[in-house]
């Protein structure tokens, strides 16, 4: 890479950029109904990028300062020799956190060879502990498969494991206490992600089933004192976290409605099919793919085009309460 390069990535707004979430499938094995509509269109084969593709995005961004890369989509652990992606990332000098975001369907097998490719944080979505609730959430899903890939996630060593659960009022709201018992029991770490208006769904209406991450702060208090661990940003990213008296375990608020934490924003992403996306509530992007797949195209072009693209991230993203989506393109796509 030219050594005039800046080694770090600053947005128009002074933000410095060093998190990348990488979307590496926008396929599935689970349609939950807040992220996806039943019948989905995914992106064709040919317009996904390669995994040297994605490879190669990753190696330019650590170049630049990044050092925190999540692999994420879809379902990551779903892409054909998705390890081999991992282990080339975990040998790559500069990184300093490799983490992925699973809905856990294939942890049982996978947590220890992730493990010892070096991803380091891991995060599991797990929205009810109801067999039958869960498979009406994630339409598809198996509750017993994803709590066996949560212990073997759990005895298998990783730095951090945190759950993510997004609630929707009468659906899975009256599980709040029970998720929190559960992370207790296991010493790993929750955050409740309030929903996104990301993609047209018409399974629920979003500002209907809208449960705010206050409402459940305080129902959570009613058993458990939250004492506050400091700012969102960071390590933290857009979350808030909290501390009970007797118990390791992190209770995370995500709040894209009722906390906008853009001025914190330190990430940007990269879809399934290749586009930089600088904001998840905007969709301010370059393309890399078409870049990615010109002959002439070196490592210090991609960095050019990346340190370029930055001076598109718009300041903040506006999310409202309707029905209509503020964003087309479903979380799947984007990488959630
Ligand atoms: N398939 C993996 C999983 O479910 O963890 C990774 C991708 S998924 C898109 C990442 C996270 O986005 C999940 O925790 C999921 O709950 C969350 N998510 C999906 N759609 C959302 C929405 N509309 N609003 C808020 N969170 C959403
Ligand atoms: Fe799949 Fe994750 Fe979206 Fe659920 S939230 S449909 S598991 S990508």
């Amino acid at each position: 890479m030219s050594p005039e390069l800046p080694t770090d990535l600053i947005d128009p707004f002074q933000r410095r950029i060093n998190y990348l979430r990488l979307s590496v499938t926008d396929r599935c094995d689970f349609r939950c109904v807040y992220c996806m509509a039943e019948d989905m269109q995914f992106v064709p084969r040919s317009e996904v990028l390669s995994l040297e593709e994605l490879y190669r995005v990753a190696e330019a961004a650590v170049g630049l300062g990044i050092s925190k890369i999540r692999l994420t989509g879809g379902e990551p652990l779903i892409r054909r020799n998705m390890l081999s992606l991992v282990e080339r990332l975990g040998e790559l000098p500069g990184l300093k956190t490799l983490a992925l975001t699973t809905n856990g369907s294939r942890l049982a097998t996978m947590a220890q060879p992730l493990q010892r490719a070096g991803v380091s944080k891991l995060n599991i979505s797990l929205d009810s502990l109801q067999p039958a609730r869960f498979r009406e959430l994630t339409r598809t899903g198996d509750l017993h498969q994803v709590l066996a890939g949560i212990d073997t996630a759990v005895a298998s060593g990783f730095e951090r494991i945190k759950l993510n659960a997004v609630i929707l009022s009468g659906r899975n709201d009256d599980e709040v206490l029970d998720l929190v018992e559960f992370v207790r029991e296991r010493g790993i770490d929750l955050a409740f992600i309030e929903e996104m208006p990301l993609g047209r769904i018409d399974e629920h209406s979003r500002p209907l089933s809208f449960c705010s991450s206050e409402q459940l702060r305080r129902r959570i208090e009613q058993r458990y004192p939250l004492t506050a661990l400091g700012e969102p940003g960071g390590s933290a990213g857009p979350a808030r976290y909290f501390s009970m008296p007797d118990s390791p375990s992190q209770i995370g608020f995500i709040s894209p409605h009722s906390n906008n934490f853009c001025h914190l924003c330190n990430r940007v992403r990269l879809t399934v099919e290749g586009r930089l996306l600088l904001c998840l509530g905007n969709e301010h992007s370059t393309d890399l793919r078409e870049l990615l797949r010109e002959p002439a195209t070196t490592q210090a072009t991609l960095a050019n085009a990346l340190i370029a693209a930055l001076a598109l991230k718009p300041e903040q993203h506006h999310f409202t309460h309707s029905d209509e989506p503020d964003i087309l393109r479903f979380m799947n796509t984007t990488g959630g």
